[in-house]
């Protein structure tokens, strides 16, 4: 063990397995283990769906494991081009079990969804180290995860987090005043609610400085990625909701602040581009050479910032209710947002009837304090639900 408690590695190389490795942090990730060659190995991957991606990286990066955890593309044909020497389970167990092997060092959890908790869980349970992209982990399980993550083992890749993580650097935890959560404001900023109630899934899916996947990219046109992104740091950084204030900075170049007693602010900088945050949940606390363009800052220009509206926007005030209640409001929370995001997304209710359906689902629930993963699965089935039948009930 070394000092932060995370085993060394024994390889010279990281040996990283990916889950969600067809996912668009999955496939950043991928990228930054090519540039990384001589650091990195690559020796898991899983996909849910994407079974001819999942193929293509198993066979450029000879890896020794795969899973795929949708059992309905378990049959694909794509899958016999597997190398002959990696293996392929099957089933939302396998994500877990291909990352517990004694040659994997660190585990990026890029899945989305609640789906990603039980991973995470089991990867803080070992001594590897968990690079988290999966926020849903944190804002469905934090009251459990968190405890069991020793000093250096869980690595923010939200690039807002790991922008925070790294402005704690060095510092006294004591001395801190304030975090500033910068937010971009997302598609639709400085519309009003009615304005809100009108608008189509190909305009939210079109996010002026961040290409995701289709879930975070509504969920940043809500603002619910914000509200998630709020409870996450609590967890993570073990502040309160008022210490952490959401600020709209609209060129997202600013990636948050720390603001400390003596009124100094310490700000992230950089590119819009996720590779620099998953590639430093790696080296960390190395720096390794820039994955992305650099930023010229003679070319920047402005920086504008503002305040956001709840208002309109509701799913940041639910948030703050889910996360000022805790316990299992906000994997309600969470679970009611998935299933209305993807009725959004399939057409079966309007954009401001997601927050209608998130906050039905926790009005309707008593939170309890968390005690075990089968009892948040349990509550998850709950909301979920629920949910589903506040959906058909609007059409
Ligand atoms: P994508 O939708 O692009 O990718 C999701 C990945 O998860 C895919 O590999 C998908 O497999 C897999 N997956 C989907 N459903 C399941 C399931 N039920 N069980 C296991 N795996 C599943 O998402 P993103 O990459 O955008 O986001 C991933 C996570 O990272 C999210 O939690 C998001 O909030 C977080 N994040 C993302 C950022 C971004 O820039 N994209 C920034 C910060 C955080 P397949 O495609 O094969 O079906
Ligand atoms: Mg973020």
């Amino acid at each position: 063990m070394t000092q932060s408690g995370v085993s060394s590695p024994s390889s010279d190389r990281l040996r990283v397995a990916i889950l969600g490795c067809t996912g668009s942090i999955g496939t950043q990730a991928l990228d930054v283990c090519r540039q990384h060659a001589d650091k990195l190995q690559v020796v898991a991957l899983s996909a849910h769906s994407g079974t001819e991606r999942l193929v293509a990286s198993a066979r450029e990066f000879g890896v020794r494991r795969v899973a795929v955890t949708d059992p309905a593309h378990r049959h694909d044909p794509i899958l016999q081009d597997l190398p002959d020497a990696t293996s392929l389970s099957v089933g939302a167990q396998a994500a877990v079990d291909i990352c517990l092997h004694d040659d994997v060092d660190c585990v990026l959890v890029a899945i989305v969804g609640a789906a990603g908790l039980a991973a995470s869980a089991a990867v803080l349970a070992t001594d590897k180290r968990l690079a988290l992209a999966n926020k849903e982990s944190l804002v469905v399980g934090g009251e459990l995860l968190m405890p069991m993550a020793s000093p250096g083992q869980l690595l923010p890749v939200d690039s807002e987090h790991a922008a925070i993580f790294q402005c704690l650097l060095g510092e006294n935890p004591r001395e801190v005043h304030k975090i500033w959560l910068t937010c971009s404001g997302g598609p639709f900023f400085g519309r009003s609610r009615d304005q809100l109630a009108h608008v189509g899934v190909d305009d939210a899916l079109a996010h002026p400085t961040w290409n995701m996947g289709a879930k975070i990219t509504i969920d940043s046109a809500t603002l619910m990625n914000k509200g998630l992104e709020r409870i996450e740091a609590m967890h993570l950084f073990g502040v309160g909701m008022d210490d952490i204030c959401v600020v709209i900075q609209r060129q997202s170049k600013i990636h948050s602040m720390v603001e400390y007693e003596d009124g100094s602010v310490i700000a992230h900088l950089g590119v819009s581009d996720m590779r620099i945050p998953i590639q430093y949940a790696f080296s960390y606390p190395e720096r390794w050479a820039s994955p992305a363009l650099r930023m010229d800052f003679r070319e920047l220009g402005r920086l504008d910032f503002g305040a956001p509206d709840t208002d309109a926007f509701r799913c940041l005030a639910l948030a703050e209710r889910a996360g000022r209640i805790g316990g299992t409001l906000p994997c309600v929370l969470n679970a009611a947002n998935e299933i209305a995001v993807s009725a959004f997304l399939g057409g079966t209710c309007s954009f401001t009837d997601i927050d209608r359906i998130v906050e039905r689902c926790m009005d309707d629930h008593d939170a309890q304090r968390v005690q075990s993963l089968e009892q948040l699965a349990d509550v998850d089935r709950w909301a979920r639900a629920r949910a589903s039948q506040v959906v058909s009930d609007l059409s």
